[in-house]
């Protein structure tokens, strides 16, 4: 037999036998069929490829997350990814003040919770300015003063100490 390749030629087999058009369709679907099952075959190796590859990404990304979680806020403010969370925020707020709307003063993105520090929701950042930012924190601070400074009094009653000049109840 010549085994010489041919080609699939009209009335051919590849190796230079002849086949009934019948066959040669045969053949051909069965080519076909191959070509296929490879395809699905190389589709579902790329698949689980790219699972493995998501799993490493979603691994590499804790890994991250955890890094800029445990770094010290200084460091953090260095960070890359804490300019580009920054700069998405100014951008979400048209970098403007989102209390009072101030364009002129400088910008700050403040932290509304450190809960999720590294891997930021919209919402736990607000754009102020530096005399919102300033006014904010004095509010905050002076709040969680008269907060601590009631717990103290009425731990004083209960032991029966009276605060008589009400010391802890003065901000
Ligand atoms: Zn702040
Ligand atoms: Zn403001």
């Amino acid at each position: 037999m010549n085994t010489e390749y041919k080609g699939l030629g009209k009335g051919k087999l590849c190796y230079g036998q002849q086949i009934s058009q019948q066959e040669r369709e045969e053949i051909e679907n069965s080519h076909r069929k191959m070509i296929n099952e490879i395809f699905k075959d190389w589709s579902d190796l790329h698949q689980k490829q790219n699972n493995i590859n998501n799993i490493y990404n979603d691994k590499k990304e804790i890994k991250e997350f955890k890094k800029l979680k445990k770094m010290p806020y200084e460091e953090y403010l260095k960070s890359q990814h804490w300019i580009n969370t920054r700069n998405k925020a100014l951008v979400r707020a048209k970098y403007k003040c989102q209390l009072c709307g101030e364009k002129e003063k400088a910008l700050h993105v403040h932290h509304n919770t450190y809960e999720n520090k590294g891997n930021e929701k919209d919402e736990d950042l607000i754009v102020l300015c530096e005399d919102c930012h300033a006014r904010y924190h004095n509010k905050i601070s002076q709040s969680s003063k008269l907060k601590e400074n009631k717990r103290i009094a009425e731990e004083l009653r209960e032991l029966g100490i009276d605060d008589a000049d009400n010391t802890f109840l003065k901000v």
